[in-house]
């Protein structure tokens, strides 16, 4: 074991252990080495856990920690750690505490001085960024979309103006309903991008506008099956400079006869663009 994998010490350690999201080769060697030599696995469901197990050979024993007794549950890990016992915390797929438990053992091992050591591994919302295509320097994470319209509603007009790119999880029986939802609130040109079966054999990664993409999700349904992430470029202000050449001109033209306030209203109308931009360009460069 590396320097930081290392067990020795009267107090243990509380390892975060990231599993795969599919393809079983994601699994890190290090993931493997600490799985074999802590004394427990809390795992979110412990069936599910015991066949990964299986599958690497490690026979370490269980616990079951899931969203129902995490809270109850994590003073007994708290008090076998402080005991000296090592614990590694895995969920049924990716990186726990992301969508999945782990938050209040971790926060309770933190405030009792237990050392908390991540590994780092596969997490279905990194995965999906890092091949979107979209901008990846800035970006929101914001898990599972509410289960009602409303609520998604809400959500997508607070995200509205976000700059960021936007990821949310999604199950299939209700990305379609997600999607209508966004389209009212964000418009048919926002660029999204749909993840779908990462690491696996269907695995696809699929781009488009929001206007373009529910017609194409609607004629397969094979297009909407499995786990998905689905990822939303960030707001984008009409900036003066990206104003095409033939609304520059129309604008050019209108303001001739009418004042530039009624022009860029007209322009925006004709080219479906932000009426404060095109005044500002007009502004600017016409008057
Ligand atoms: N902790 C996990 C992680 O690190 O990504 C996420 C757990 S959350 C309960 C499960 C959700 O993650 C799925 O509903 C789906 O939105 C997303 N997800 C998990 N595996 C995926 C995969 N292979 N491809 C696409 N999305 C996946």
């Amino acid at each position: 074991m590396t320097d930081n994998n290392s067990l020795e010490s009267s107090v243990g350690t509380l390892f975060i252990v990231p599993t795969p999201i599919g393809n079983l080769g994601d699994i890190t060697q290090r993931a493997i080495e600490v799985l074999n030599q802590v004394d427990l696995i809390a795992a979110e469901d412990t069936r599910h856990t015991g066949r990964l197990l299986s599958h690497l050979n490690i026979s370490t024993r269980t616990f079951a920690l899931h969203d129902h007794n995490e809270q109850q549950k994590a003073q007994v890990l708290v008090e076998r750690l402080l005991s000296g016992q090592n614990i590694g915390l895995v969920s049924d797929a990716g990186t726990p505490l992301i969508s999945d438990p782990g938050y209040h053992l971790v926060n309770q091992c933190r405030s009792a001085g237990i050392r908390v050591v991540p590994l780092p591994g596969a997490c279905a919302v990194i995965a999906a960024l890092s091949a979107s295509g979209l901008p990846s320097d800035r970006f929101s994470f914001e898990g599972f979309l509410p289960p009602k319209s409303k609520g998604r509603r809400d959500k997508f007009m607070s995200l509205a103006k976000v700059e960021r790119t936007c990821i949310f999880y999604e199950s299939p029986h209700r990305i379609l309903d997600s999607l209508d939802d966004m389209l009212a609130i964000l418009g048919e040109d926002r660029q999204v991008v749909l993840a779908r079966e990462l690491t696996k054999t269907f695995e696809t990664i699929q781009g488009m506008p929001l206007g373009e993409l529910i017609p194409w999700l609607n004629e397969d349904s094979n297009r909407i099956r499995g786990e998905m992430v689905l990822l939303v470029h960030g707001h984008r202000e009409q900036a003066d400079n990206e104003l095409p050449e033939e609304v520059k001109r129309t604008l050019g033209i209108l303001v001739k006869e009418l004042p530039l306030k009624k022009a860029a209203a007209l322009a925006s109308e004709i080219y479906n663009l932000k009426k404060n931009a095109l005044y500002k360009w007009g502004l600017e460069n016409l008057s």
